[in-house]
Parts: C-alpha cells; structure tokens; sequence
C-alpha cells in the first residue's frame, strides 16, 4: 500500500493531492500549516486572463477538471478585460477556499491543518547512472551532482493546539511532494522587503515557511529583479470593499473592474521592476488605480501608502484587508526554488517531487495547479514503480515546464514566466500554443494519447506491469 505526503496546502498541493487520489494511491496526506487551504490563492483570484484560459482547458482535457470548476462555482465575474488582459474569470476569494476543501476530502485525502512540518529524517542512496557525474546550473554557477543521492524516510512535524505548538510527530511515507510555495517567512521579508506586513501566510501566527528540500541540504535558488535585487514583492493588495465610495463598489461589482487615473505626482514607475508579476507591470498599473472585483477590491499594485491613497476621490476612507500593513509593502517570494527535472522531481533527492512556485518563477494559481497535478501524479507514478510522465511540448502546460528550466540554466531567474503575460504569454502566441477553441485543445490533447491522464487509475497499470513481469 502506498503512502504519499504532499507539504503545502496552497493551490499547487491541493492538486497534487487530488493528483495522487485520482491515479488510486491508497493514502495521501496533505500537511497545511495555517488553519486554511490555497495559501496565497485565499488573496488572488484571477484566472482565465490571456493564455491561462488555454492552459485551464488543457488540463481539463488531460484529466484535471477539478480546480477550474471550483473556480467557475465561485466566480463573481467571468469575461472580464482589463489592461493587458483578456477574458478573465473572478473568483470570490471569500468562497473558494471550503469549497475547494470539500472537493479535497471528498477524495480521500488526509487533511492535516494547522501541522507544520519542521523536519525530515532522511537515507543515502547512490545517484541512478544517469544522473552521476552532470550539473546543475544555480544562480549562473554549475554545481556538481552528487554521486549519492538522500531519500526521505518520514517528516516531523508539529500540531498548533491554541497558543501551543504541541510535537514533533512524525510519519513515515514512500513518495514526497513539496508544494510549500516562497512566500517569507518573516525574516525573508524583513531582509528583501519592507518587514512583515501581516499577509495572509500568517506566519506570526503559525510559523513561517520551511522548505522540505531545503531541509534535505538541497543548493535552492533565488529569484528577484536582478542578483543585486532579490526576492519580488507580491503585486497586489486587497482594499475593503466598503471603504471605497459608493460609485467604485457599484462599478466593480457590475463589472468587476474600476480604473481610476492618479494624479501625476503620485505615479511611482520603478516600484513596477520589483514586482512578483510581471504581466501586471505594465505602465497602465503605475498610471492608474486598478481594482478588480474578487470579493475585496483587488488593488493592482504591490503596496500604496495609505495616506497618499486617502487623497485621491473615492478613497477618502480606504482600508487595506491584504496585508494588513499594504501601505507598507507587501509579502516577498522566489526566494527558494528547487532544481527539478522536467518530471518536477528535485535534484538529488531520490523521492521527492515539487510543484507551485517551488518548481521555478512560473507566476500564478493556473500555473501552480499544473506544476502540482504533474508533481503529484508523477509521485503517484513513483510509488507505484511506473515510469514518469513528461507533458509534450505540443501543449502549453507541457511547454511551458520545460521552457522555465531552459530559462533558468540561461539566467532567466530574474524574469517570472506566466500564460497570463510578459515572456512566455508572448511565447504562446508566436508559437501558436495560444488556442482559444475548446474543441481544438481537445482534440489536440487526444491526438497526443492523453486525453484524461490525470483521471486513470494508475493501479491496474501496475498490476499489468507485474503480470508482463516488467
Ligand atoms: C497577494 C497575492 C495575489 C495574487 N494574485 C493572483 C491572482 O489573482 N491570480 C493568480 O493566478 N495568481 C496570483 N498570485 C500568485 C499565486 O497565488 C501563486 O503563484 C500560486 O497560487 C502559488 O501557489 P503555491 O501552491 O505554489 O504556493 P502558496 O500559495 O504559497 O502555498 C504554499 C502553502 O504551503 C504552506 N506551507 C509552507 N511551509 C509549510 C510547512 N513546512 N508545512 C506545512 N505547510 C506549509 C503555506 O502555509 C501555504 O498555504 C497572487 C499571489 C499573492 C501573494
């Protein structure tokens, strides 16, 4: 019986765990260390904008249909444009988060809240041969391979119990997804940012982010504007709907867009470079107040000084809701993502896979549910002794992996890739993986043998396998 755990609950674990359910492995567990699932997708809610749409109907070709429909189940608003953005899907941040957790027990998986994990005990093994005597390529420098590689026997972990962390317990497992996302932890953004400002991680509350290869003493790569800058801010606040005036509430909620002009003085062009997202850093987002409509009011700008918003009509009396502090700065992230292959296996660790922003700077819930279903079923795979899927270049979610790990080895660190926007949307298009027709991507993804991969059973699979005494 397999046993497989998935650490991080944002986006990208939640679909690596439904990965696992759906390809049959027995038990999966999922460990969250805050008292909710999504992580940062609790404050995000755009989907469907540009190529994401694309990539969504991809992976409901290829099995995976369980996120998106979360998402249309609580949208506020569908078909929305905004600068730079096409036919975007709204989700109601204050919805989808039990919604998808419903979703998730319902498949069986082990739900862990409030248990982080602080520790792994790990074994040696030697390097396959074909993985002996290669490079990495970290922060522009190759690092040798190791000729052994670690495996992980079990985690450690600790249960919030009120004020108390009460632990360390610990669980054995045969497969690993580490999906535990770059956000902080606090002495991250005090160091690359402007200090806590109390985002929805909460680490205050329950702990910061602790990497799971970086436990296992896997080299980890930073991202960032440039090696003199790193880190990114992440490129957006949520305003209190109800504090704005009432004609931006009745435009957002009818359309679920309001793009107020600021006044010259007020335009702040370099806080763009520093941006997590990249495809929102046009110069339309310094030269107006963007708001979209997610259940808050979702502010297009990594932070925004409260009292020079407070001058401009309409916000007289603007509250911030994410973070808490957003007239100060905003959460940090990309500062640990783990060498992987294509398979999203971590280098140097024999058992453990990565999905979300740890699999490399690809920017976004759509992406962090690729990245996590292929790391998740590819756990599966594992476990299970079957040989791993590669997602072909023919697709965008199967271009787009491979594309980043390109980049990365050239130096592409620095830039965020995204099927929303900026370097890889403008990939999708002169390559002609921007489809915009449901029937084309279907019929594609069946061409490719792969329509609903994600939803077999992988157990008869191996049983075959064994009987063909493979
Ligand atoms: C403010 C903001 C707005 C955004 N808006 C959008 C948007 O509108 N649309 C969009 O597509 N993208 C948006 N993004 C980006 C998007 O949210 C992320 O790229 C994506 O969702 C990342 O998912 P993830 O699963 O990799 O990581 P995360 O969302 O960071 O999730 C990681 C989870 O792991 C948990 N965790 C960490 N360490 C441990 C541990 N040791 N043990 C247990 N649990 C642990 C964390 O608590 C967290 O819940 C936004 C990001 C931010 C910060």
């Amino acid at each position: 019986m397999a046993r497989v755990v998935v650490v991080g609950g944002g986006w990208s674990g939640v679909s690596a765990a439904i990965a696992l359910a759906k390809a049959g492995v027995e038990e999966v567990h999922l460990f969250e260390k805050t008292d909710q699932l999504l992580g940062t997708g609790l404050v995000g809610g755009i989907m469907r904008n540009n190529g994401r749409w694309t990539a969504a109907e991809e992976m409901i070709a290829l099995g995976m249909g369980e996120p998106f429909e979360a998402v249309d189940a609580c949208a506020r608003h569908k078909d929305v444009n905004f600068p730079g953005h096409e036919h975007a899907t709204l989700y109601d941040v204050t919805r989808i988060e039990p919604y998808v957790r419903r979703i998730v027990e319902q498949y069986g998986v082990q739900v862990h809240m409030m248990s982080r994990v602080t520790d792994v005990i790990l074994e040696e093994v030697p390097a396959p041969p074909s993985e002996r005597g290669g490079f990495w390529t970290l922060l522009g420098q190759r690092v040798p391979k190791p000729a052994k590689n670690k495996r992980i026997r079990a985690v450690q972990y600790y249960e919030k119990h009120g004020a108390d962390f009460r632990g360390p317990y610990t669980l054995e497992a045969d497969v690993f997804v580490e999906t535990t996302g770059t956000v902080g932890p606090q002495s991250e953004c005090a160091r690359y940012g402007n200090g806590c400002v109390m985002c929805v991680i909460r680490c205050p509350t329950f702990g910061g982010r602790v990497s799971i290869a970086g436990l296992c003493g896997v080299p980890e790569m930073i991202g960032g504007a440039n090696p003199e800058s790193l880190g990114s801010f992440s490129g957006s606040c949520k305003l209190i709907k109800e504090s704005l005036a009432p004609w931006i509430v009745e435009e957002l909620d009818r359309t679920g867009v309001c793009i107020v002009p600021l006044p010259d003085e007020m335009i702040d062009r370099e806080k763009l470079k520093k941006k997590a997202c990249q495809q929102y850093a046009g110069k339309e987002f310094a030269e107006n107040i963007v708001l979209l409509d997610t259940g808050h009011a979702k502010l297009m700008t990594s932070y925004f000084p409260l009292e020079k918003l407070r001058r401009i009509p309409g916000f007289e009396n603007a509250r911030y809701d994410d973070p808490y502090s957003g007239g100060i700065g905003n959460s940090v992230r990309y500062l640990a993502i783990s060498p992987r292959d294509n398979y999203l296996r971590v280098g140097g660790v024999e058992n453990l896979f990565c999905g979300g922003e740890k699999a490399g700077p690809l920017v976004g819930h759509t992406e962090a549910i690729v990245t996590g279903t292929l790391a998740g079923h590819n756990a599966a795979r594992y476990a299970l002794g079957l040989p791993l899927l590669e997602l072909p270049r023919q697709l965008a979610v199967g271009d787009a992996i491979a594309f980043v790990n390109e980049q990365i080895r050239e130096g592409g660190l620095f830039k965020k890739y995204t099927f929303s926007g900026a370097t890889y949307f403008d990939r999708m298009v002169a390559t002609g993986l921007y489809i915009m027709d449901r029937d084309m991507i279907r019929a594609k993804v069946e061409s490719l043998g792969l329509t609903g991969v994600f939803a077999r059973r992988l157990v008869p699979a191996r049983e075959s396998l064994l009987l063909a005494g493979d």
